[in-house]
């Protein structure tokens, strides 16, 4: 069973909301407004090593969720904090509460609540640490963004550079790297940028859009199962960092289109917005590019530089896949 089948088959029941579980965000009417929703989780050992910069890892846990709000268009409002903690290290606590805050403030975004408890001990080690956030976030008059809505002949655009995170981890488990490269690079994957400006300019421009989380090509099929279309990709114009383009071929592949943790925008627009797109981009502060188009059917290809069919021997990441 994959995770996606698990929630599926366990969690997923009709919705009375505007959008229940499936989509980066989860959309709510109150009083005449929409809000938006997020939760993310992370856990020691599965998402971070437990010798993380903790000023980072504050960050990093309230930009997992700002960027699933960036993907829904969704402008930052406030969010809640639940922490279960193996020990109580005040100066741990500094850097990890200066890193969060320092995020939010950067988006007027509050904490509001959350709920902090002990991690056990166990065989002499304790924890896990685990950081849950829960994020809301306003959706000004007109439509969310939604993995839905995607058409055939619509282009296919990403932000910023895609594959660097993963590039890190490659460095971690040893791959030779310029000293510049890796500082980069770990400085993607420990600090990512949530891309909310350019989701709030996207409103209204994209038909939908998704941020890339679990990689490439996993959050495409996301994109085509929600929209029920295709996608054909070009793989020369997929952008890369100048990091990831001193690697092999293979490497630049395998991060660029598999690999997680990018948080940048995925997002489909009709091919006469084109200008609109770009000047959205510059308005965020962002390069986007245009990597390809959706299509009619549900297959994802993905094009090499002569045009012919790419073997991509690669899916998104998944918990719980074999
Ligand atoms: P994202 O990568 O954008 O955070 P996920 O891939 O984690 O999204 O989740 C896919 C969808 O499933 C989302 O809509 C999320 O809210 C929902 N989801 C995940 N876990 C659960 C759960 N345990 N119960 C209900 N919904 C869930
Ligand atoms: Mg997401």
């Amino acid at each position: 069973m994959t995770e996606f089948e698990l929630i599926a088959r366990f969690f997923t029941r009709p919705s009375r909301e505007r959008q229940g579980v499936g989509d980066d965000c989860a959309l709510i009417d109150v009083g005449g407004r929409t809000l938006a929703m997020t939760c993310d989780m992370l856990i020691e050992r599965r998402h971070f090593f437990a010798d993380v910069d903790p000023e980072s890892l504050g960050h990093k846990a309230l930009a997992v969720n700002l960027s699933d709000l960036a993907a829904a268009g969704a402008t930052p409002r406030c969010f809640l904090l639940a922490l279960a903690l193996p020990r109580a290290d005040e100066r741990w606590l500094e850097a990890f509460a200066a890193g969060m805050f320092g995020l939010a403030e950067q988006f007027g975004c509050e904490l509001i609540g959350g709920d902090t408890t002990r991690s056990p001990e166990w065989n002499q080690t304790s924890g896990p640490l685990t950081i849950c956030i829960t994020a809301l976030g306003d959706v000004v008059p007109g439509p969310a963004l939604s993995r839905a809505g995607a058409r055939p002949g619509d282009d296919l655009w990403v932000s910023g550079t895609l594959g660097d995170a993963a590039l890190a981890l490659a460095f971690a488990a040893g791959a030779a790297a310029e000293t510049d490269d890796r500082d980069a690079c770990m400085a993607r994957l420990e600090r990512p940028t949530p891309r909310v400006r350019l989701g709030e300019q996207l409103r209204g421009l994209a038909t939908a859009a998704i941020d890339v989380s679990d990689g490439l090509l996993g959050d495409l099929t996301h994109i085509g199962e929600r929209s029920q279309v295709g996608a054909r990709l070009r793989w020369a114009d997929v952008p890369l960092s100048p990091a990831l383009r001193r690697q092999s071929a293979a490497l630049q592949q395998r991060c660029a289109l598999a690999g997680g943790d990018d948080y940048e925008l995925l997002f489909s627009a009709p091919p006469e917005k084109r200008p609109q797109v770009l000047a959205a981009g510059q308005l965020a502060g962002i390069n986007v590019t245009r990597i390809g188009e959706i299509v009619a059917g549900r297959s994802i290809v993905v094009l090499d530089a002569g045009g012919g069919n790419m073997e991509t021997p690669f899916s998104g990441f998944d918990h719980f896949k074999a």
